[in-house]
């Protein structure tokens, strides 16, 4: 740290991105991207679009919303386009949390909420995952700070229906409920259609998982248009360009082939089921997941030490130290023959261990 760097900062620790070491070429299963490339009319329009960068992007993101309006279902007004979803998730805790509204988000859950809540000098409190690592709804009803969820959840990829996520929203009318969709298209039920219902509703989902995009950093935030508008408030304040045009050509396009996402998404989460039900075979405690990602542990290895030798088989998974869920790892779905590798590794892992 310099002698230079502000006071407010000083505690802060900053949020850890899944690693990328370059030493060798790995199966990357560690940080939920997607598998596969983005359709060629994505790339083509993103070249193009290239051409034109000595413009400033629109800071209204004009034919992004239009097309996310009409495939969503909602008013242009009640969208905004975000650099990545963790900057509208950022923008949300500036927004709707100061000194007497603290956030309120479940003890495991997306690690960049404490994050962002420590940026913004914001108090905030956790509320343990049930034993079998469900969220239980009924405990963020009236919850006197804003909400934020995760759903589906991550790192254990459960999820809530959405009665129950409405019960959340409605039991807590004088706060802003934040409804984190980044897994959503993999299984989950989204609440972007009661933003007309709910004035207190923040829905934000991203194009890094389900849309191949993980590396243009595009994200929507959906809400009321009050929301919105105070959303706008801190972007037009932060950084009015936050969308760069190449990201905001390649978000629409992808728009518009809706097809080739649910494809992808469907092969997923074949993928997912056929991992999942190996890996059960293999002695391996899965949670049932509504993700591209299977949170998983084994009595016969620790979870610290099935990543290390998945590493240096040339295979990423994703484990964090933290306590309750130190035996556990994240692992991402790939390919159906990426997993199939995964799994002869973890196969001849336990079988050397014995
Ligand atoms: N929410 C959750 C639950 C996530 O896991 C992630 C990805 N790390 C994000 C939000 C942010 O994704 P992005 O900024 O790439 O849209």
């Amino acid at each position: 740290m310099s002698r230079f760097f502000s006071k407010k900062y000083a505690e802060l620790t900053p949020y850890t991105p899944g690693e990328q070491p370059k030493d060798m070429q790995y199966i990357k299963l560690n940080t939920n991207e997607s598998p596969y490339a983005p359709p060629k009319e994505v790339v083509e329009a993103v070249c193009s679009e290239a051409e034109k960068c000595r413009l400033y992007s629109d800071p209204t993101c004009f034919e992004l919303v239009e097309k996310a309006s009409e495939i969503y279902k909602v008013k242009p007004s009640q969208i905004l386009p975000t650099n990545g979803s963790d900057e509208i998730l950022n923008f949300a805790f500036m927004a709707f949390c100061d000194k007497d509204t603290p956030a309120v988000f479940p003890d495991i859950t997306y690690g960049f909420y404490s994050v962002f809540a420590k940026l913004n000098g914001v108090n905030y409190k956790t509320i343990p995952l049930e034993e079998d690592f469900s969220i239980d709804y009924r405990k963020y009803i009236g919850a006197k700070a804003t909400v934020f969820i995760a759903n589906p959840n991550a790192p254990t990829g459960l999820a809530l229906s959405k009665a129950e996520v409405e019960e959340i929203i409605k039991g807590n009318p004088n706060n802003v409920v934040v409804i984190d969709e980044a897994y959503v298209d993999f299984g989950g039920e989204s609440v972007v259609s009661l933003i007309d219902k709910y004035d207190n509703l923040l829905v934000t989902q991203t194009f890094s998982k389900s849309r191949s995009l993980a590396g243009a950093r595009l994200g929507f935030g959906f809400a009321c248009e009050k929301l919105i508008a105070d959303l706008n408030t801190v972007k037009y304040s932060t950084n009015p360009y936050n969308v760069n045009r190449m990201t905001m050509t390649a978000g629409r396009m992808a728009l518009c082939r809706q097809d080739y996402f649910d494809e992808k998404c469907k092969e997923i989460c074949e993928a997912r089921e056929f991992t999942a039900q190996s890996l059960r075979g293999l002695g391996f405690f899965v949670l049932p997941s509504k993700t591209n990602f299977l949170f998983i542990s084994s009595p016969a290895i620790s979870g610290a030490t099935l990543y290390e030798k998945l590493k240096a088989r040339g295979i990423l998974v994703r484990h964090f130290n933290s306590e309750r869920i130190v035996n556990f790892n994240r692992v991402t779905i790939g390919t159906k023959e990426q997993m199939q590798v995964f799994l002869r590794a973890v196969q001849e892992i336990l079988e050397e261990k014995k």
